[in-house]
């Protein structure tokens, strides 16, 4: 089967070699009928990732059909369309028993990649809490966007409120008009917050200026788009909050000077939620003053839980996100690297990818 294989940063090959996986006792194998491009996958293509070790498959964020199906498995058969995301947790570990599963022990060694192939094989403990029949009328590339929206909704419950209790956050600022910032736009949209997306330039992305991206958030219905330096970001959030600063902000660039940002643009008792990661030992300062006498919130969130993974599921089957909006346009497998190269030249914000 074909599958694209990461051999070192920026070196990929599409090859012929691997076998279809064969399904043991609680596992299935799926034939992917569409994955998705994840901007950790381009970080892992530029540069390597500390949980991926090379050479190694890529992509996990895909749905299909049920192709091989092993002993054991109840509720699902063969030719079955499913979505599912990449990873579950073992549920007996500390974490696990203390409901936390998204800090799982084994979480990330056990996660599954390889989506950008013809067949990828799932675990049983995939199947068993993470996999679920796709609905007809939801088409295989938003499918895929399984695994992204449980990491927002994950995001959002961190802050405290469920995904279907945003409205108690008032203004929501989203730093970042990526897919995940879009993702985050359009939740908090559905429940009535008033939400501003910006693009601020800042260290590395000073210059690099995504007018597709704020087009794309205007269309979901963004209250206003942003555009500056982190000054100009802040005048800007002043005026449209009355002075006060946002409830809530969502940083979704996993910038360091991003990070140290935040914290100025929360109103006093806001919360800021910082979502995109930044490299392992990166240092981030922020103002005390603020944190302690202001009282703001800071928030860290990772991953997702099986109850995080069902309510992205239950979303993108109601048809209530309009996310075909995040994915500009399909290549097939073999053209994997022409899709890389788009994304890394600052074009599209996500894209299908087809075997
Ligand atoms: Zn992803
Ligand atoms: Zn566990």
């Amino acid at each position: 089967m074909k599958s694209a294989i990461l051999i070192s940063p920026k070196v990929m090959e599409i090859n012929q070699k691997a076998h279809v996986p064969f399904p043991g006792p609680g596992e299935v194998v799926v034939q992917v009928k569409a994955a998705l491009t994840c901007g950790t996958d381009i970080k892992a293509y530029l540069r390597g990732h500390p949980k991926i070790p090379l050479p190694s498959p890529l992509g996990h964020e895909f749905s299909g059909d049920i192709y091989r199906i092993g002993a054991e498995v109840e509720g699902f058969a063969e030719g079955d369309a499913v979505m599912a995301v990449h990873s579950a947790p073992c549920g007996e570990c500390t974490f696990c028993r203390m409901g936390r599963e998204n800090l799982c022990s084994t979480i990330m060694e056990e996660k599954v990649l390889g989506a950008y192939a013809e067949f990828i094989k799932l675990p049983e403990r995939i199947v068993k809490v993470n996999m679920f029949k796709k609905p007809e009328h939801l088409p295989y590339t938003e499918a895929a966007m399984l695994e992204p929206l449980s990491c927002v909704v994950h995001g959002i419950r961190s802050t405290g409120f469920g995904a279907m209790e945003a409205e108690k956050q008032k203004n929501v600022l989203i730093l970042g008009p990526g897919p995940i910032g879009l993702m985050y736009l359009m939740l908090y949209k559905i429940n009535g917050a008033k939400v501003m997306v910006a693009d601020i330039r800042a260290g590395s992305r000073a210059g690099a200026r995504r007018a597709d991206r704020l087009e794309t958030a205007k269309d979901l219905g963004a209250d206003a788009v942003l555009e500056g330096d982190l000054q100009d970001i802040a005048w800007k959030v002043t005026e449209e909050t009355d002075g006060l600063g946002a409830d809530l902000v969502v940083e979704a660039t996993g910038q360091k000077d991003i990070w140290e940002g935040s914290p100025s643009l929360a109103r006093r008792g806001g919360t800021v939620l910082l979502f995109g990661g930044c490299p392992t030992g990166t240092r981030a300062c922020f103002d005390a003053g603020r944190i302690h006498y202001d009282e703001i919130k800071l928030v860290g969130a990772f991953h997702f839980t099986p109850s995080d993974v069902r309510e992205a599921y239950n979303l993108l089957a109601s048809g209530r996100l309009n996310v075909s909006k995040l994915i500009s346009g399909s290549y097939h497998l073999d053209d994997l690297q022409t899709a890389f190269d788009e994304l890394i030249g600052g074009r599209g914000i996500k894209f299908a990818i087809i075997p």
